[in-house]
């Protein structure tokens, strides 16, 4: 039997909602399965908790954390509380940073049942690996000033280490798709780091005989998205490149409310986190109309990550059957409630053949 712990924290608005629903999916997959459990220890850390306490986590709860396999969260912050870069720092960029999850991953794809802006969803299959880090996102720069006028300048950081790592974490995931990895540039307009960055794919492309490449402008590239997206399989971008693009990516599925991502800790000496693209949602808080669509499909990607692909294939397929024959939440123009779709997919866990 194998026994996964996982961290559970719900966080605020929505994500109270969301995550416990995943969870009944999750532990109606481990009574199918029989030989996969989830131990589910929840944590009710939130803005709510900061209220209470003066932290959005204790002082050891990193400590807490590093003993589980995983952390499935769902949203955090509520500005009516809290102010954002409080809760933020205090919880998600704190794991992020502290549990050196280096990588982020948003697949994005177009699933049956769900109206999308594309002309051609169903080609629009692919997952974005981001460099979640460094790049463009640095705390280096200043401002100057010259006679009346202001300068600001931002500098963007691009080590060896963490551009290959990123790199070479879309081969691996390419080698079990369809064999494709596009590279986000934009080295004719950037002329330090995206020349860095072209080269060191193509040194680490020479390890993958097996994986095409391409490289793209980003410019062009996000249009891609839009006129051709049959072109892509995995691209692995800069930090700023790939959250530009799972934006896109995760409004071309439809809405952000069904948009799944993971935060990777690469070298396995931290527990990885996964999140949903969305946040708390405060607007329909507490109304039971939450798409759970996300953080199960999140739910998914932490089966993945541990080896379980065929289950995690199962349960996209079952969330497809279900939004197929129509049980949709109001955000994707459905009826439905949190509850119904999730019992549905859960019905549908129990008979699936
Ligand atoms: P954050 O700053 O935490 O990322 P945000 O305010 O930018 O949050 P969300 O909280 O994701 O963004 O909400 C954006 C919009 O999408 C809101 O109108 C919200 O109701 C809607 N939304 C987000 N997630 C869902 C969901 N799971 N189901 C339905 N609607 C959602
Ligand atoms: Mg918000």
């Amino acid at each position: 039997m194998k026994t996964l712990k996982i961290a559970a924290i719900p966080g605020d608005g929505i994500g109270k909602e969301v995550v416990p629903a995943a969870i009944d999916v999750l532990n109606t997959i481990s009574e199918i399965h029989g030989g996969l459990k989830f131990e589910f220890t929840e944590f009710p850390w939130s803005c709510e908790y900061y209220l209470e306490h003066g932290d959005m986590m204790p002082k050891d709860g990193l400590d807490i954390l590093q003993s589980f396999d995983s952390i499935f969260l769902g949203a955090v912050g509520n500005q009516h509380l809290v102010p954002d870069h409080v809760s933020l720092w205090g919880l998600l960029i704190k794991i992020r940073r502290e549990f050196e999850q280096t990588i982020n991953i948003r697949p994005a794809k177009v699933i049956k049942g769900i109206r999308s802006p594309l002309l051609n969803p169903k080609d629009f299959d692919l997952i974005v690996v981001r460099e979640n880090s460094e790049g463009e996102y640095s705390e280096i720069g200043g401002k100057i000033y010259r006679g009346e006028d202001e300068i600001a300048i931002q500098n963007a950081v691009f080590s060896r280490k963490g551009t290959e790592r990123a790199m070479r974490y879309a081969f691996e995931l390419a080698s079990r798709r369809k064999k494709h990895v596009t590279s986000a540039t934009k080295s004719n307009g950037i002329v330090y780091s995206m020349p860095f960055w072209d080269s060191v794919f193509k040194e680490v492309s020479k390890d993958y005989p097996d994986i095409s490449t391409d490289h793209q402008h980003i410019d062009a590239l996000s249009a891609f998205f839009v006129t051709q997206p049959d072109k892509f399989d995995v691209i692995v971008a800069s930090n700023l490149f790939g959250d530009i693009l799972t934006d896109l990516g995760a409004a071309i599925m439809g809405s952000i409310g069904i948009a799944p991502a993971a935060n990777i800790n690469v070298n396995g000496k931290y527990p990885s986190m996964f999140e949903p693209v969305h946040g708390s949602a405060p607007d329909i808080f507490g109304k039971g109309i939450a798409n759970p669509m996300g953080q199960i499909w999140t739910a998914k990607m932490m089966l993945d990550h541990f080896g379980e692909e065929e289950l995690g294939t199962t349960l996209l397929d079952v969330v497809e059957s279900v939004t197929n024959d129509g049980f949709l939440t109001p955000d994707i123009g459905g009826q439905y409630t949190t509850k119904e779709v999730t019992d549905e997919i859960i019905n549908r866990l129990k008979t699936f053949k």
